[in-house]
């Protein structure tokens, strides 16, 4: 077997593959640029230069991310970035004849108004939720190129659904980033500077969190077990409300202060349950980081970095 690549290698995900392997960051060149892209992915695979060192799998998790601010405010940027970056990736990975292919989607991609749990013959039933459709079409259309790309040349790529991730190495910022890297930022300050915690919404929405190991750890899975078409949920389908994450993150980080709930902010969607009985049937024994235990290694890991944290 040849060699690992994975985009985004310093995001969220792509940091916590530990193997060896090509570690493709946004300073390694821009994803956006078809020409860019193929350069990179021409390097790698190339069996001549490489030999037995040669790329063959691509695990890609490069995308431009936010939380539901920044959704709503840059869907320009959203929609133009992650669909160049798909676009490209997964076509000079064709071109340069990359066997295996592990794409990442999200659960934006799934309709707002459809029938719950979500299961991966959902994505496309009807329009995404306002606050993040840009993105949500984006992503949708890394499905449908697969797919299309599996049809006319029988490439085994695929594409994974997590549900929102959290771990160290995220995106920090206040305003745009997830829920959970920004309410560690917001009470490490309110903390500090003996302040209220401000929290967006009405605290009621409910998610389903999972740790970045466990998806780096089912993503390596995928690349070398699942090949199917339709992308795989990846989802310990356990919710918990806003309001129990914001308490958690208080106790673990020993916050005394006023929390306060702002309900000029969005709530985004409600819920978006999903149904992990694909992952389970192939995987039944996985063991899921529990979310405290997730949440207190987070935690440390900011405190330890801070302010050299991503924001
Ligand atoms: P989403 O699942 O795509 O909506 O992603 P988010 O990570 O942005 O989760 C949003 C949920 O957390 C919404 O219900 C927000 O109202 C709530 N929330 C509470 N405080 C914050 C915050 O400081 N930042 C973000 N992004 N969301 C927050």
């Amino acid at each position: 077997m040849g060699r690992l690549l994975v985009t985004g290698a310093n995001g969220l995900v792509g940091s916590q593959f530990k193997e060896d392997l090509i570690a493709i960051t946004s300073k390694v060149g821009d994803l956006r640029d078809k020409k860019t892209a193929d350069s990179i992915i021409a390097f790698y695979t190339d069996k001549d230069r490489q030999k037995e060192y040669a790329v063959d799998r691509i695990i890609h998790c490069a995308a431009k991310v936010g939380g539901v601010g920044g959704n709503m405010k840059y869907k320009g940027e959203f929609f133009y970035d992650n669909i160049m970056i798909n676009t490209n990736v997964i076509e000079s990975a064709r071109q340069h004849g990359v066997k295996k292919l592990v794409a990442f989607l999200s659960t934006c991609v799934f309709p707002d108004n459809v029938e719950y749990p979500l299961t991966e013959s959902k994505i496309h039933l009807g329009p995404p939720h306002p606050s993040n459709d840009a993105y949500a079409y984006a992503k949708r259309m890394a499905e449908i190129q697969i797919r299309a790309y599996r049809e006319q040349y029988g490439l085994n790529y695929t594409s994974v659904i997590p549900t929102n991730i959290y771990g160290p190495n995220d995106n920090f910022n206040i305003e745009n980033g997830h829920v959970i890297p920004s309410l560690i930022h917001k009470c490490y300050l309110a903390r500090e500077n003996n302040t209220d915690l401000t929290i967006w919404g009405s605290g009621k929405p409910l998610r389903e969190f999972i740790y970045s190991k466990d998806v780096a750890d089912l993503a390596l899975w995928v690349l070398d077990n699942y090949d199917e078409s339709e992308p795989i949920i990846l989802s310990t389908s356990e919710e918990i409300s806003i309001k129990d994450v914001v308490d958690i993150i208080v106790k673990t980080m020993n916050f005394k202060g006023n929390v306060i709930f702002d309900n000029t902010k969005p709530d985004g969607q409600f819920r978006k349950p999903s149904d992990n009985s694909k992952l389970m049937g192939y995987l039944p024994d996985f063991k899921f980081t529990p979310f405290e235990v997730g949440i207190k290694e987070t935690v440390e890991w900011f405190e330890k970095n801070y302010p050299n944290i991503k924001q």
